[in-house]
């Protein structure tokens, strides 16, 4: 099904220290509400069916129920929330979403524990809402896939994570690893992993995933790296994306994506996923170069 990505606004509770948006928070309000209906109704007009919430963290726009709540009289069939997970923490607000219409919610958890989420966040307490929303959305029978940033602070505890998401129940999870952009460009010395390195933890990881019966994905890592478990790389299965940003509009994200996010090296020509892999996000390869790409024997 087509997407839509509505970013409301930019304000956030947390303060990742990976955030590819930056500090946009600081000078970019929350959208008015006459601005996201109108985006959602050009999209649904131009045939998408699925819109995702996400900022910012979009709980915290003014409007969010009246927003969720017009995406579903429009008649989006799938309404998704992009969140940090945190206000889900109030089973009230649960059901007050519910209520308006949402019908999937995406929270991210980035470690199986306080010590590292509330670390990566910057938000003491986060993990425990997090965790919290998690188990509520579930009681109430909610679709929940979460999103897991890698970083070198928690890439060597995925397995844990993993056994974690599973034990809270979730439908979904990925694993996305770290775009040094915004925040996590200043930071990029020390947050970023070796892909190399990661790998071994991100296979435990989804293996535990897989065992129990959970659909598992990562993303933006390359095929040579997924020996194995190449039907796991979430670009695959990306759905056609329209995203409604700050002032501007991206018409198709995945082509965005191929085009200026990620790189391809002139090798990749002799690998066997070629055709199908859109290669690392560029900022990556600019800091560590293309040594560890190795195109796969056709
Ligand atoms: S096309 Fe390039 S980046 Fe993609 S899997 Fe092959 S070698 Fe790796």
């Amino acid at each position: 099904m087509e997407r839509v990505d509505i970013k409301v606004g930019f304000y956030c509770n947390n303060l990742c220290k990976f955030c590819v948006q930056g500090r946009k928070r600081d000078y970019l309000p929350a959208k008015d509400k006459e601005e996201v209906i109108n985006s959602l109704k050009e999209a649904y007009d131009k045939g998408k069916r699925e819109v995702v919430f996400t900022g910012g963290e979009p709980c915290l726009h003014p409007e969010f129920l009246l927003l969720v709540k017009a995406a579903r009289e429009i008649g989006f069939e799938v309404i998704q929330i992009q969140t940090n997970g945190r206000m889900f923490a109030y089973e009230n607000f649960c059901l007050k979403t519910i209520q308006a219409g949402a019908n999937q919610f995406s929270p991210a958890l980035h470690g199986h524990n306080a010590a590292i989420h509330d670390f990566l966040t910057e938000a003491p307490g986060s993990f425990k809402q997090t965790a919290q929303g998690v188990k509520n959305l579930k009681k109430l029978n909610q679709y929940v896939l979460t999103n897991s940033v890698i970083t070198s602070k928690n890439y060597r505890h995925l397995p844990e994570l993993a056994r974690l998401l599973v034990d809270l129940g979730v439908d979904q999870f990925q694993f996305a690893f770290v775009h040094i952009l915004g925040t996590a460009d200043k930071n990029k010395d020390w947050l970023t992993p070796r892909k190399t390195d990661i790998m071994p933890f991100v296979k435990r990881g989804l293996d535990i995933g897989i065992k129990a019966g959970k659909k598992v994905t990562t993303e933006a890592i390359p095929f040579c790296f997924m020996a194995g478990y190449e039907k796991h790389v979430g670009e695959t299965i990306m759905p056609e994306t329209r995203i409604y940003d700050a002032g501007f509009v991206v018409e198709d994200y995945g082509a965005y994506r191929r085009d200026s996010g990620k790189a391809k090296r002139k090798e990749c020509r002799l690998c066997k996923y070629d055709k199908v892999c859109e290669g690392p996000w560029k900022e990556y390869t600019e800091l560590f170069g293309w040594d560890e790409f190795k195109p796969v024997k056709k």
